[in-house]
């Protein structure tokens, strides 16, 4: 099949020397904080407070609202704090501290799920806190569940892992190859798609090797080797890719149907369904210029990112810029008390020549970050305007649809601060909206 693949994109540097790094299990850290909020969706209300002693796989925090997924405890032992911090953005958000007991003692109520329709699949996948692994942190059931009219033909599988230094998908496909293809037949089965295609960037042959033998029998799972080109990992360019179809502004995959997941959702899939083990720890790549030793790392959901490094041999300079996923998509942390979440993927440190922040010039009007754009946005043109505080207009120019990529400000020769631009236009239409 000839893949027609996506416009604009960029080339950053990839730097993925983690690649051989297999996956090292991390110990139990002398606390964790397990924010209530780490999805898309509402805020989960606390369901333990200060005293309490807790199991791992316990949930201890939930809500009502469809779009959530409730959080468990990755420790046995007690609640120290049940308080405000701010994790990123500028809004706290209500985080529970353990202090582990060292025992690792699992609650009762983990056990494997009795699966035996779709909706019991889709309570199941609920029950378990999964949200999309890659970065998104949507919940997962939302998507396995898509409006009744949208008729979904195809499961796309995102093993892309197209920004630079991260490593977790691609240790994913080399180490848990069964559980990937055992989730993916799990989710055709239940959800009555009929076919799935896997999306490999060819940068990783050894993955999109490992992955096709073993499907190399299952007539309606198919692996697809892509042109290494970033934003290839994006939802929207990996449905265009692998299938020529358009998700159109404003709206989901579901509706030119498609869905699509993670390689480690899928993988996390087949492990829950077995065990009933929920989501309680992560893979993370550990790299960056002020790391001593890359790696590829196991992490209990809640793990203070100051602990990571400390396990991975600290640092060999004071990092100036401390950052949780990629360099182009990531946020820059604050504090290395911030703890590793759902949908951390990447921590990386910075020191000081690569975490500079560069000094803004003037717009010189090339164009070359309209040329990248994937979504087809004339990034000069909104920059202009947020800086204008003319935030009327906004709507005009599809803000919108911007997938804070980064592509404009990575190819900017005026160093132009354009992503942060159009997530502050973003912010502001969301305002007015709500308003
Ligand atoms: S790439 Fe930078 S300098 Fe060129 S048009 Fe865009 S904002 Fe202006
Ligand atoms: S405008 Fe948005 S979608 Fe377009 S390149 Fe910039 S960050 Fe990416």
């Amino acid at each position: 099949m000839k893949f027609q693949g996506f416009r604009g994109g960029v080339h950053p540097p990839q730097a993925k020397n983690t690649m051989e790094c297999a996956t090292v299990r991390m110990g139990i850290p002398e606390k964790v904080i397990i924010p209530m909020q780490q999805h898309i969706g509402a805020l989960c209300q606390t369901m333990v407070k200060k005293g309490d002693t807790v199991k791992v796989g316990q949930v201890i925090g939930n809500s009502d609202a469809y779009v959530s997924v409730p959080i468990h405890s990755s420790v046995s032992g007690t609640v120290t704090a049940v308080s405000e911090r701010i994790i990123s953005g500028s809004n706290p958000v209500v985080c529970i501290e353990i202090k582990p007991d060292g025992l690792q003692e699992v609650s009762e109520d983990v056990k494997p799920p009795v699966v035996d329709s779709k909706e019991s699949f889709i309570k199941a996948i609920r029950d378990s806190g999964l949200t999309g692994l890659g970065g998104a942190g949507f919940p997962t059931h939302v998507k396995l569940n898509p409006p009744k009219d949208a008729k979904i033909d195809t499961l796309i599988i995102n093993g892309a892992e197209c920004e630079p230094y991260i490593t977790s998908d691609y240790r994913e496909c080399m180490e848990n190859t069964e559980n990937i293809v055992e989730g993916i037949k799990n989710v055709l089965r239940w959800t009555g798609i009929p076919k799935a295609m896997i999306g490999i960037e060819d940068n990783k042959p050894e993955a999109i090797k490992k992955l096709k033998k073993a499907v190399e029998n299952i007539d309606n799972i198919s692996v697809h080797g892509l042109k290494t080109l970033y934003p290839q990992g994006a939802e929207k360019m990996l449905i265009k890719t692998l299938t020529g179809r358009e998700v159109p502004p404003g709206k989901l995959p579901s509706h030119v149907g498609c869905l699509v997941m993670n390689v480690a959702s899928v993988a996390f899939v087949a492990e829950y369904l077995k065990t009933g083990m929920p989501l309680i720890k992560k893979r993370v790549t550990v790299d960056g210029s002020s790391v001593k030793t890359p790696m590829n790392i196991e992490v209990l959901i809640g793990t203070p990112v100051g602990e990571v490094f400390k396990f991975s041999g600290g640092f060999v300079s004071e990092p100036a810029k401390i950052i949780m996923g990629g360099p182009m998509m990531g946020i820059s942390l604050y504090s290395d008390e911030i703890p590793v979440m759902k949908y951390t993927n990447a921590l990386l440190a910075l020191n000081e020549k690569d975490g500079k922040i560069p000094e803004e010039n003037v717009c010189i009007r090339c164009g070359r970050c309209v040329s990248v754009c994937p979504m087809n946005l004339l990034p000069f043109d909104i920059d202009r305007l947020v800086k204008a505080n003319q935030y009327d207009d906004l709507d005009k120019y599809n803000v919108m649809d911007c997938i804070e990529c980064g592509c404009c400000a990575y190819t900017c020769p005026a160093k132009r601060m354009l992503t942060q631009s159009i997530r502050l236009g973003k912010d502001a239409l969301r305002r007015k909206a709500k308003k």
